[in-house]
């Protein structure tokens, strides 16, 4: 609530003053709903008042132009009502059946110079919804991959699932760029994990201008971080130490200590994980397991990863039950046979190996052990 009824300008208003009127009038009080068909849903309210849906596939990145495209178009049909989800779709809405048809016409019939669609409808339903990701190098310094990249490259492979709904269950896939992971990959049916293999590098002359050598140290979720003496020529210099083996690539450093990155052409990468869901229906939430420990940044299609993905993805349309989450079909067959029938290679990478008596008392792992 406004303090003393003052206006301010901090922060955004209050979302329901966003609320198309249909929506406000019957919040809290909706009966059921139904997807009509992949992109389009019915809801139904106790009072018998309808809202029909249709979401379009966004991108994660926004000119401004295209923004006010989504706007007129929402203006034209929706009564100037218009919503984002959190998977960057774009969704639409009308009170009426009859304002459907029209509306899903406009959105397929406007497309980009080389012919593909501007805002598919799809991402509903047993199909792929939107892929998310994270910023990358649009603006964050730790990304072992690009986001967009490896994204455009995966959802144009999976772009069918997107506008039907002939798999088992809603198959997320999501990307982070680095293993912090502010994507959501580690509870996604299928995540792709911009991964480094590498320590990072020191500068010591910088490190010994610039660094807060305390928060560097302090830092490091492994403890691989000591401060120490450098000598370089006639100079004593203020640095740290890494012990390398104890790394695990984090760039946690890196954020504290701008003398210490990590990026690396031949280090960095993409791993892949499988498995995860925030859902409980059928089966508790579950993280992802690592399912391939390293694939190379392929710019600018990432073959690899996409038809890595590609298989997973038909393997578990063949072979899933009606309802089945990605990783509730991997735990029905036995994680060893879903390596025999993706065809992924099971390697020593993907277990989980990390051995240190200072994690003993409370560390659990979701991953492969033995
Ligand atoms: Fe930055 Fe890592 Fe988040 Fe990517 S996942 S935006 S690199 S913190
Ligand atoms: Fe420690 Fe992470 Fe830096 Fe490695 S990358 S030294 S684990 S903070």
């Amino acid at each position: 609530k406004p303090m003393e009824n003052r206006i301010t300008d901090i922060g955004p208003k209050h979302f329901e003053q966003f609320y198309p009127p249909v929506i406000k009038a019957n919040k809290g009080k909706w009966a059921y709903h139904e997807v009509l068909q992949a992109g389009v849903l019915k809801h139904v309210a106790e009072s018998g008042d309808e809202v029909y849906t249709v979401r379009v596939g966004g991108a994660r990145l926004m000119s401004v132009t295209h923004i006010r495209e989504i706007c007129e178009i929402a203006d034209k049909h929706c009564d100037g009502y218009v919503r984002w989800t959190t998977r960057n779709n774009v969704e639409f809405m009308v009170d009426a059946e009859a304002k459907v048809k029209p509306l899903i016409d406009d959105l397929e019939s406007r497309k980009f110079a080389g012919g593909s669609y501007k805002f598919p409808v799809g991402g509903t339903g047993a199909g792929i919804t939107n892929i998310v990701h994270t910023q990358g190098w649009i603006h964050c310094h730790t990304p072992a991959t690009d986001a967009s990249g490896p994204v455009k490259a995966a959802m144009d492979v999976l772009f069918d699932d997107f506008k039907s709904m002939r798999l088992p269950a809603h198959l997320r896939v999501s990307l982070a760029c680095c293993l912090n992971m502010c994507g959501a990959v580690h509870c996604s049916d299928i995540a792709i994990l911009g991964y480094h293999r590498k320590p990072p590098m020191l500068d010591h002359e910088y490190l010994d201008k610039m660094c807060e050598i305390p928060l560097a140290v302090a830092a490091c979720p492994t403890a691989a971080i000591r401060p120490t003496k450098v000598e370089i020529g006639d100079k004593k210099l203020n640095s740290v130490a890494v012990k390398q083996e104890r790394c695990m690539f984090c760039g946690n450093c890196y954020t504290m200590c701008p003398s210490m990155p990590l990026a690396d052409t031949e280090g960095d990468g993409i791993v892949i994980m499988a498995g995860g869901k925030v859902s409980n229906r059928i089966s508790y939430p579950k993280f992802s397991k690592v399912v391939v420990a390293f694939l190379p940044n392929e710019v600018p299609r990432w073959e690899s990863t996409t038809d890595c993905i590609k298989n997973m993805v038909e393997a578990y349309a063949a072979g899933a039950n009606k309802y089945e989450r990605f990783g509730e079909w991997a735990e029905r067959i036995g994680w060893e046979r879903f390596f025999d029938v993706t065809g992924l290679e099971f390697t020593h990478h993907l277990i989980d190996d990390f051995r240190d008596p200072a994690y003993y008392t409370w560390r659990q792992t979701s991953q492969f052990k033995f």
